[in-house]
């Protein structure tokens, strides 16, 4: 079938000037709308559930600039605390008291982090944590789970789910295949798969990282008791065990995946929420891990705008916001509200596709099959999924541009926005899928 047109002509003209200047007219893959077909749109601003394009049409967004708009777009706590701190000057290379805040909030927050390291991507935080599990081990290999996406590392970027998955390359070009070789991937959910790896490698490993949700192949949800079996199988093994809680943490709560399941990884890397909607990541986790970094240790990490004042003012701002208004607990409401519809649009239509959500986290997805790893979540019929996405989007409601994404709903999403959504989702299911 032929795809609705997803852009207004300003955004078709920016487009087309963009293709000329950017590889593929965009600075992220997924944002090209490849998978889906058509064309992006531009925004022009945003603000709380709502963004605006540059052709004026506004739409109710499930994307929430991929994680980090917890409390919604332009919050305006976060963006006085931009401007306050900005006056002050915007990067200084020289500590500021904002470090010390932030990394105190983590600490208290964050059940495994005793010390943590600010940077400016969720991709620099998982690439330092791993060069840190090596430092730290002597060891060299990684272990990792397919579907789970750790950024664009190059040792990391090995069945990786996001972006890489959408556009059907896992492996990357420009990957030597000796990076590659230190990376052992795994199906998520097999025990006996980790254990056989553990049991013939284990003394080369020096990392097992994981999503402890994975939320870049979908939204998978880990059986019960595998994060545990994770923690005992490491721990024996003397391999650092890392939670990229980059999409997960101080969004399923305060304290990320780990507090909600009481295992404490060794490393967690963080990203998204935590940085307010600026450029910030960050990792942390044992004091004795940690203090193998530079300039204590011998593990090399640095940044020219690590820790600088407005993205940790904004992060601090989003982070105290949320505590303040008990957002946890107003999200679950939201996503308990947008699931129940959803399962009802579901039986009424007869069409009983598998759903998970999490807290503000959600993915469904069209099979009808139980969906426990990334093979499983490879069954959904992209197809009927481009039906629905593009249908939705003419209705003014934006869902991420992949089948494999996780939605993400914020703060100021109100009770009507999610009901309103129901109503353009039933139409975009019947059509798609009846
Ligand atoms: N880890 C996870 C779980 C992610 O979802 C992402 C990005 O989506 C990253 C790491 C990489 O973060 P960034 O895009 O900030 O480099």
């Amino acid at each position: 079938m032929s795809q609705p047109s997803t852009q207004g002509p300003k955004s078709a003209d920016l487009f087309t000037q963009a293709k000329t200047l950017i590889p593929g007219g965009v600075n992220s893959p997924v944002r090209a709308f490849r998978s889906v077909g058509g064309n992006p749109f531009f925004v022009d601003r945003a603000k709380g559930s709502r963004v605006w394009d540059v052709d004026g049409r506004e739409l109710l967004d499930y994307v929430g600039t991929w994680g980090p708009a917890i409390l919604g777009h332009a919050p305006d706590v976060v963006v006085d605390a931009v401007r306050t701190a900005a006056a002050n000057g915007v990067s200084f290379g020289i500590p500021n008291p904002y470090e010390v805040e932030i990394a105190e909030l983590i600490r208290d927050w964050v059940p495994s982090v005793e010390k943590v390291r600010m940077v400016n991507s969720g991709t620099e935080a998982t690439m330092s944590a791993i060069r840190l599990a090596r430092g730290y081990t002597g060891r060299s290999k990684v272990v990792k789970f397919d579907g789970c996406y750790h950024g664009h590392v190059d040792s990391l970027l090995v069945a990786a789910g996001s972006g890489a998955l959408t556009q059907g390359t896992p492996d990357s070009a420009g990957v030597p295949a000796g990076f590659a070789a230190e990376t052992i991937v795994v199906p998520f959910n097999d025990r006996e798969a980790l254990e056989r790896v553990f049991a013939e490698q284990g003394e080369d490993i020096a990392a097992l990282i994981l999503e402890p949700i994975p939320a870049n192949a979908g939204l998978i949800l880990p059986d019960e008791g595998f994060h545990a079996f994770l923690r005992e199988l490491t721990t024996k093994n003397g391999t650092v065990l890392i939670f990229d809680e980059v999409m997960t943490g101080f969004r399923v709560a305060k304290g990320g995946v780990q507090e909600l399941v009481g295992i404490t990884p060794d490393l967690t890397a963080m990203g998204k929420v935590i940085g307010g909607g600026l450029p910030v990541g960050a990792f942390g986790g044992r004091a004795e891990i940690m203090d193998c970094l530079a300039p204590l240790g011998p593990v090399y990490q640095a940044g020219t705008l690590s820790g600088n004042p407005l993205a940790m003012a904004a992060g601090l701002a989003q982070l105290r916001e949320m505590e303040r208004i008990d957002g946890y607990a107003h999200l679950e409401k939201l996503g308990a509200r947008l699931e129940a519809g959803l399962r009802g649009i579901l039986a009424d239509i007869g069409r009983p596709l598998t759903l998970h959500r999490v807290g503000s986290m959600f993915c469904l997805f069209f099979n009808e099959k139980p969906v426990r790893n990334l093979q499983d979540s490879m069954a959904s019929d992209g197809a009927v999924f481009n039906t629905f996405f593009h249908s939705t989007l003419a209705d003014g409601v934006y869902f991420a541009p992949s089948a494999y994404e996780t939605g993400f709903i914020s703060c100021a999403h109100s009770e009507a926005d999610i009901d309103h959504t129901l109503e353009v989702v039933e139409a975009g299911l019947r059509k798609a899928l009846l």
